[in-house]
């Protein structure tokens, strides 16, 4: 069924048409993960993965989960509210089609009070004929008196309506139904002073445009609405433009950017907040767990407060951590054998039984001290104090210069 695509009178502003929109409602996503922590707590464990070539550290009292069920959770997510709303969003731009010419097109203008001269009638029609070229909506314009409807209707547009249906058995006709007084100007005494404006004999006009349904995806709101500011202003402006003026001027505002793909301001507005919001938190979210994607093929390091024995691969050249790895994590190849302590300077042993040993002094975990044992021949190495090292690294570097002195 046709509908309004909106119209005005002498003694009121132009109307629009309706316009529809939709709603749609989603879910959030939340996950709750242990502990992160980029340097050591009491009670974390040291975690190692690689970037770069070069070995990243974590601390944590469990490895990071593997994050890939959730990026592809927000992945699907996402993919459905993009198809929940994308109706919403075809509907709102502008994405016209030219229909096809395959039923009555005969351009009917029909000026039953003479209001038009053969000369506009003529312009009309060419202006008609390119628009229907243009689009495949065919208009017609049909003048009446006031007289033909006002006491049969409430209102110009319930008539016009009826105008269509009796007229056009499609739906792709665009009606313009001008009417005004030319028999009784008595209506005049209805009419406000001031509206009456500069020129002398007032009528009391009224128009309606009235589409077809299959126009609806060319004559949207936002190109009703500009049509319609034209007609009614140059229909108050009679001094300046004619009846068929106001009619071709309409369609000639339109007509350039009519046929092309637009998204309007309105529309563009709804895509930021019902696509660019929650794609970009969904799409947030996703790029915040790639980082773990690498944290979840983390190995745990077998020291946890102290950084442990790193070394780089002879062929790669990537450092890696000691006593965790088979094979080299950047390019797999064998990882050479790798002793922490050089052999016993006393025994000249070297094996399992040369270990670092460590205690708390006065019982203070934060006053930890290191030597080194050698369980072959019973040697300790220690601090000149006898107290132990303060750190594993520099009690092994006493042990190893000390056994490279005794080479010597
Ligand atoms: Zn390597
Ligand atoms: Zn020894």
């Amino acid at each position: 069924m046709p509908h309004s695509s909106g119209g005005g009178s002498h003694s009121g502003g132009s109307s629009g048409g309706s316009f529809g929109g939709g709603s749609s409602h989603g879910s959030g996503h939340s996950s709750s993960r242990s502990h992160v922590y980029n340097t050591y707590h009491p009670g974390t464990h040291r975690y190692v993965y690689y970037s770069h070539g070069k070995p990243k550290y974590y601390y944590s009292n469990s490895k990071v989960d593997s994050p890939v069920a959730a990026i592809i959770f927000l992945g699907i997510m996402a993919l459905i509210w993009l198809i929940a709303t994308m109706p919403a969003i075809k509907t709102m731009c502008h994405i016209p089609h030219k229909l096809s010419l395959d039923y009555d097109t005969q351009i009917i203008i029909e000026d039953n009070i003479d209001v038009l001269s053969e000369r506009e009638e003529i312009r009309l029609m060419s202006v008609f004929e390119d628009f229907q070229e243009k689009t495949g909506i065919t208009p017609a314009l049909i003048t009446v008196d006031n007289t033909e409807w006002k006491d049969y209707y409430y209102n110009p547009s319930q008539y016009a309506y009826d105008l269509y249906v009796n007229r056009f058995e499609d739906e792709r006709h665009w009606l313009f139904m001008y009417s005004t007084n030319m028999e009784n100007p008595a209506d005049v005494i209805l009419t406000p002073y001031d509206e009456m404006s500069s020129h002398q004999d007032f009528d009391d006009w009224y128009w309606e445009g009235m589409q077809g349904n299959d126009t609806d995806r060319i004559l949207d709101a936002q190109f009703t609405s500009q049509f319609n500011d034209v007609v009614q202003k140059q229909l108050m402006a009679r001094t300046k433009y004619s009846i068929s003026d106001a009619f071709i001027n309409g369609l000639l505002t339109i007509s350039p950017k009519i046929m092309k793909f637009s998204i309007p301001s309105g529309a563009l507005l709804f895509i930021l907040i019902f696509i660019g919001i929650p794609v970009g938190y969904f799409g947030g979210l996703a790029i915040s767990l790639i980082g773990d994607v690498k944290k979840s093929k983390a190995l745990r390091c077998p020291t946890d407060e102290e950084k442990p024995q790193e070394d780089s691969c002879e062929y790669c050249e990537g450092i890696y951590v000691h006593g965790i790895h088979e094979s080299c994590p950047h390019c797999g190849a064998p990882i050479k054998k790798w002793t922490e302590l050089n052999a016993c300077p006393y025994c000249k042993k070297i094996g399992d039984k040369i270990t670092v040993k460590s205690r708390y002094r006065n019982g203070t975990p934060s006053r930890r001290m290191y030597w080194i044992e050698c369980g072959y021949c019973g040697t300790a190495q220690r601090h000149d104090d006898n107290s132990g090292f303060k750190t594993r690294e520099r009690a092994i570097q006493a042990w190893n210069n000390a056994a490279v002195l005794k080479e010597g």
